[in-house]
C-alpha cells in the first residue's frame, strides 16, 4: 500500500489532502498542533506535534512515504501576516518547520516533497497596477516581496531546489494563490477575504452595512480548495520541480467580489471602506507555465466557489448560535 505523509494536515488545505489521499487508497499519516477544526481527519495516522521540535520530526519520519506534502506554516490572512506585528514569528516557526522536515527526509532517504510557497513571494514593484499584475514565475528575482511571509517562502522554495541539486532529492514547489472553500479558517482573525466577505455578509442585518478593507479596488484571484488539490497531487507526480502557480486566473476587485457574494445572499446592504492592511494592488495567477507543464489548468467558476463557500459559513454561524 503506498504512504504519504500530510506536514500541516490539521488546517485548511491539509485536512482537504489527506482525504483526497485516503480515497485513492493512501494509508495517510497527518501531522499538526492540532486536529482539524471542523471535522475529523480522514488520516489512518495522527501524530499532534510541533514540527519546530527536530526530534519530534525525525519519529513522524521514523519510515518511508511514497508522497510527502509539506503544508505546515504559521500562516493567516492580512489581518496576521501584513501588519508587521508576526513577522519574527512567522520566520522563525515556518523556516524551522521547512528545515526540519527537508533534514529529517533526507536523512530517511524520503525524497518526494512538495511544498506549498505562496504568491505572496513575487515583487511588490511588478504588483503595483491592479489592471496589469505579473505574476509570471521567472518574475520573482530581483527579489522584493511586501510582507516576511513572502520572504520566508522564497528561502523556503531556494532550500527545497538546493536539496534537489545537492542531496540528489525530488521536491516539487508550488506558489499557491489565494485557496479558498469550506472548512477554511472564517473568523477570529486568521481569515482570509473570500471567508471574511462571505461571514460578514452572512451577519449583517437587512439594510445593514459592512465594513472592506481598503477601498476594495485591489485585485486578486481566489480559487478553489478542490482544484488547488488537484493541482498540488498532479505536480507531487510529474517530473517537473517548479516552483508554478496554482492558483485561479479568473481576476477580480475585492468590491467584484463582495458584489458576487452579496448576490448569493439575495440581502440588501451597504458597504463602508475602512482603514486596514490590504497587502498589494493586483495579483492574479498566470497560469501559462501550469498549462505547458502538467497540461492543466482550472476551469471552476469564481461564484460556484463562493456559494459552496457561502452556504458553509452560514451553518457554522447557525451552529455557533
Ligand atoms: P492553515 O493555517 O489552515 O494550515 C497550516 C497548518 O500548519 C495549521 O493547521 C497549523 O496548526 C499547522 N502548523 C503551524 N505550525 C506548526 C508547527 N510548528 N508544527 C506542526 N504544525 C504546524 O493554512 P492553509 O491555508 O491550509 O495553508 C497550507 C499551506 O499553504 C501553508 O504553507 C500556506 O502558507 C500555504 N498557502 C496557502 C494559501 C491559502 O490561500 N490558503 C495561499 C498561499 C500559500
Amino acid at each position: 500500500m503506498k504512504k504519504a505523509l500530510v506536514c500541516g494536515a490539521g488546517g485548511f488545505i491539509g485536512s482537504h489532502l489527506a482525504t483526497r489521499l485516503k480515497s485513492e487508497g493512501f494509508w495517510v499519516r497527518g501531522v499538526d498542533l492540532k486536529l482539524p477544526d471542523f471535522s475529523s481527519s480522514s488520516a489512518d495516522d495522527f501524530l499532534i506535534g510541533d514540527l519546530r521540535n527536530q526530534s519530534f520530526v525525525d519519529k513522524v519520519m521514523d519510515q518511508n512515504f511514497n508522497e510527502i506534502y509539506q503544508l505546515a506554516a504559521d500562516m493567516g490572512g492580512a489581518g496576521y501576516i501584513f501588519t508587521g506585528e508576526n513577522d519574527a514569528v512567522i520566520m522563525h516557526n515556518s523556516a524551522t518547520i521547512n528545515l526540519n522536515v527537508l533534514e529529517a527526509a533526507r536523512k530517511k532517504n524520503n525524497k518526494n516533497i512538495f511544498y506549498s510557497s505562496s504568491a505572496c513571494m513575487y515583487p511588490e514593484y511588478n504588483q503595483t497596477d491592479p489592471d496589469n499584475p505579473n505574476c509570471q514565475e521567472d518574475s520573482a528575482y530581483p527579489a522584493n516581496p511586501d510582507s516576511e511571509y513572502g520572504w520566508e517562502k522564497l528561502f523556503s522554495e531556494r532550500l527545497y531546489l538546493a536539496y534537489n541539486r545537492n542531496h540528489g532529492m525530488d521536491c516539487k514547489v508550488a506558489r499557491y494563490h489565494n485557496i479558498f472553500g469550506p472548512e477554511g479558517t472564517w473568523d477570529g482573525g486568521k481569515e482570509k477575504a473570500p471567508a471574511a466577505i462571505c461571514r460578514k455578509i452572512a451577519l449583517v442585518e437587512e439594510n445593514g452595512s459592512i465594513e472592506i478593507w481598503g477601498d476594495g479596488k485591489q485585485t486578486r484571484s481566489f480559487l478553489y480548495i478542490d482544484e488547488c488539490i488537484e493541482a498540488s497531487i498532479r505536480l507531487m507526480r510529474s517530473d517537473f520541480e517548479g516552483p508554478v502557480n496554482i492558483g485561479s486566473d479568473e481576476m477580480v476587485t475585492i468590491n467584484q467580489l463582495v458584489s458576487i457574494t452579496k448576490s448569493i445572499s439575495n440581502k440588501r446592504f451597504s458597504v463602508n471602506h475602512i482603514e486596514g492592511p490590504t497587502g498589494v494592488r493586483g495579483r492574479n495567477s498566470d497560469n501559462s507555465l501550469i498549462q505547458e507543464k502538467l497540461g492543466w489548468s482550472p476551469s471552476a467558476k469564481l461564484s460556484d466557489g463562493i456559494s459552496k463557500t457561502y452556504s458553509w459559513i452560514q451553518d457554522q454561524i447557525i451552529k455557533m448560535s
